[in-house]
């Protein structure tokens, strides 16, 4: 049993010090934007221009939504280094909120284990 006890207890140990990085990431003082960030090349319609055969001007794109309304907003030139890492930094806030589901799936398994392993059949 105490072998047992001794394995679980360090599963439970490994998944709480990820659990804990992800905690620490989660409350950084930081801003996000939750939504989406393109980049593309686009044709500007003028005749005569270079992107006429090909889309030639790069565009970028903000898409978001609030309120259940969605918005979808050019980001100027200068802007788009920061916005691209607002949203860099959401999509971090996601991947977190995944791993930390998959820590929560793997610690309930352990219990279930647990639970498996403790029982005693009556006869
Ligand atoms: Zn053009």
């Amino acid at each position: 049993m105490g072998k047992f006890v001794n394995s679980k207890k360090a599963q439970f140990g490994r998944l709480d010090l990820q659990r804990d990085k992800l905690i620490d990431y989660l409350l950084s003082d930081c801003s996000l934007i939750q939504g989406s960030y393109t980049e593309l090349l686009v044709k500007c319609g003028k005749a005569g221009c270079h992107c006429e055969g090909k889309p030639a001007h790069p565009v970028a794109r903000l898409g978001t939504r609030r309120n259940n309304k969605a918005q979808n907003q050019v980001v100027r030139v200068f802007d788009r280094e920061r916005i691209r890492s607002l949203v860099e930094v959401y999509r971090g806030h996601k991947a977190a909120l995944t791993d930390l589901k998959d820590i929560h799936k793997k610690q309930e398994k352990i219990v279930k284990s647990i639970i498996s392993d403790k029982d005693e059949p009556y006869s």
